[in-house]
């Protein structure tokens, strides 16, 4: 009975059509993917085996949940771009998964540098390959896709810069924000803020990763001084209870990610997650993968998690999904016309 039960909410979840604001390339590999390319192009592994592959790109049991160890997954990924068809073909099949779980509006994230790096290749070639690639893959998967371009926290000012002038330049080809993600204890924010300014001024939307395993004055600090309309995580704002009431009065969007929350230690167990609490503080909280790859999730799993171990309902997650369509990073007669369709379809649910 208990699995009768299970099955029919997953199938309701999956049947869900759904917003993800918070998914980031490099994190949605297909494994089997990976020992494809890893074979052809006989890359220097461990292993071409898929099970010894696993631990290297996917959290598994007995990793520690740390910071650290998460990002040392991506590390291993760098040597997997290893041509431009490759990129290309990473993309398709990470809108592919996205939409083949329902998802209707997809804001994709990546790092041009981890995607150029590693190869020589400049990050402004990257990021065209990305771009392309991206407008073909919606058209083939009838979702609607936009970018977000990410600068590692562990990056120069100077490199920054080049990021953020790159994006702003990819505005007219489906880039539409800039982030800023990495090691928040190790790497502060502030050296930035005159880029996310400029960036902002020049017609980016801005999302910061703050207060994930970093203190909850990085969240002010990114909303306050970087211009960020929202916030990756945040689920260390309740460590102020002042916060996340001023978070509600903003309209400050939290892009949460539950599995990736446990998996990187930012929050001790399931029950713990603050997604309901914030919720029923008034927060706009919306539910994301982060790195479908990395942790074997899809938005249907984090929805089930949520409901199954977080205290949601399924009013509940249908909230959370016309917050993240409200706060898409679109033009507002887009943006409303979004949020229009998931009221017509939530409506008779
Ligand atoms: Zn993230």
């Amino acid at each position: 009975m208990v699995f009768e039960a299970g099955h029919s909410l997953r199938s309701k979840l999956s049947a869900l059509p759904k917003v993800e604001l918070h998914r980031h390339l490099e994190g949605s590999l297909r494994l089997e993917t990976l020992v494809e390319i890893a074979r052809t192009h006989h890359l220097d592994l461990p292993s071409y085996d898929l099970e010894t592959l696993r631990p290297l790109v996917q959290v598994v049991g007995g990793d520690s949940p740390d910071f650290s160890t998460y990002l040392e997954k991506f590390k291993l990924l760098r040597r997997f771009y290893a041509t431009p068809e490759l990129i290309a073909r990473m993309v398709h099949e990470c809108i592919a998964d996205a939409a083949a779980d329902n998802i209707k509006y997809l804001e994709l994230r990546f790092n041009p540098v981890a995607l150029s790096k590693f190869r020589g290749f400049e990050l402004e070639q990257a990021m065209l390959w990305v771009t392309e690639a991206a407008e073909q893959a919606q058209r083939d998967h009838h979702v609607t896709v936009r970018l977000i371009v990410q600068i590692g926290r562990d990056e120069s000012v100077f490199t920054a810069r080049r990021i953020a002038e790159a994006a702003v330049a990819a505005r007219h080809r489906g880039v539409v924000g800039l982030d800023l993600a990495g090691d928040e204890t190790a790497y502060p924010a502030t050296p930035f803020i005159e880029v996310f300014r400029w960036a902002k001024e020049q017609g980016l939307h801005i999302t910061i990763h703050a207060g994930e395993v970093g203190p909850s004055a990085n969240i002010r600090q990114a909303v306050e001084h970087m211009g960020a309309e929202r916030i990756g995580h945040g689920v260390r704002a309740g460590e102020d209870p002042k916060l996340v009431q001023w978070l509600a009065e903003q309209g400050v969007t939290l892009e949460m990610c539950p599995t990736s929350n446990l998996h990187t230690g930012a929050v001790a167990g399931p029950s713990e997650h603050p997604l309901r609490r914030y919720l029923e503080r008034g927060v706009r909280v919306t539910i994301n993968t982060d790195d479908p790859g990395i942790s074997s999730t899809t938005l249907t799993d984090e929805y089930l998690l949520a409901v199954q171990h977080m205290g949601m309902d399924l009013p509940a997650i249908q909230q959370t999904i016309l917050y993240a369509a409200a706060a898409a990073f679109l033009p507002k007669d887009e943006r409303g016309a979004l949020v229009t369709w998931f009221e017509q379809v939530f409506a008779p649910l």
